[in-house]
């Protein structure tokens, strides 16, 4: 294989793999930020069961406060009723101690309501506690996975960069330009297998001459139809009957 062909088919390998890496890594924000957004979800549903549990609390509050103060008005009730001088009087206060321990009852009632509502909600806040903690633990592995996933593209990149380096000066100037102009218009993929006669980046079916010339590997022959350059991998048999022979 022409040597020129032979390193730009390791310096697509590596710029290929180098791009993949970048790829991943620039998209770790937004994977950063969708475990930000599940745990924030989490910390919202928290919020919603400690507001109702707090106004839950605060209506049992206000029913308690009404209970003492009709209590109070109750005791005065009773007080009175030893002081009365009338029958008619007696019967009037007996009726409005009967009609405030009526309210009592019913008020007492609503605070067991409440006190119930209270319990299921306490039930409910502590789910929501668990599940945003068993989150935050999920996010925070993830997280971890991730810097460590990061750190290793980051060496890759970094070594991909050295042996690139070290490849480019192995290249005639002209093959890498060539190449470097094709990966402009190519979006980096500059080097391009003819397989059955075809393309395998473009697909365009190649002329028999031109498949023919390709299948030397001893020259830097281009697609006519993409501009990337040509070479030929020969089926696995057939490339161990070339190393046998
Ligand atoms: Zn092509």
């Amino acid at each position: 294989m022409h040597p020129d062909l032979d390193h730009l088919i390791h310096l697509q390998h590596l710029d290929t793999e180098t791009a993949r890496a970048q790829a991943t890594i620039a998209a770790m924000p937004s994977e950063l930020a969708a475990l930000d957004e599940r745990v924030a979800a989490r910390e919202q549903a928290v919020a919603a069961v400690r507001a109702r549990l707090e106004e839950s609390q605060r209506g049992r509050r206000e029913v308690e406060r009404d209970v003492a103060v009709v209590q109070t008005r109750l005791s005065r009730y009773k007080d009175q009723l030893m002081t009365v001088k009338t029958n008619k009087e007696y019967q009037a206060m007996q009726h409005e101690i009967a009609t405030a321990e009526r309210e009592v009852r019913t008020m007492e009632d609503r605070i067991l309501d409440r006190m119930e509502e209270m319990e299921v909600l306490g039930a409910e806040l502590k789910a929501a506690e668990s599940a945003l903690k068993a989150e935050r633990a999920e996010m925070d592995a993830e997280k971890k996975k991730l810097d460590a996933v990061r750190a290793s593209l980051e060496t890759q990149v970094a070594e991909a960069g050295a042996r690139r380096e070290a490849l480019v000066a192995r290249i005639s100037p002209d093959a890498l330009a060539l190449f470097e102009h094709v990966a402009r218009r190519r979006q980096g993929v500059v080097v391009a297998e003819a397989r059955d006669g075809h393309c395998a980046e473009c697909h365009v079916r190649l002329r028999p001459q031109h498949f023919n010339e390709v299948r030397r590997n001893d020259s830097l022959i281009q697609c006519e139809s993409c501009l990337r350059i040509l070479y030929y991998a020969p089926p696995a048999d057939a490339a161990q009957a070339q190393a046998d022979a």
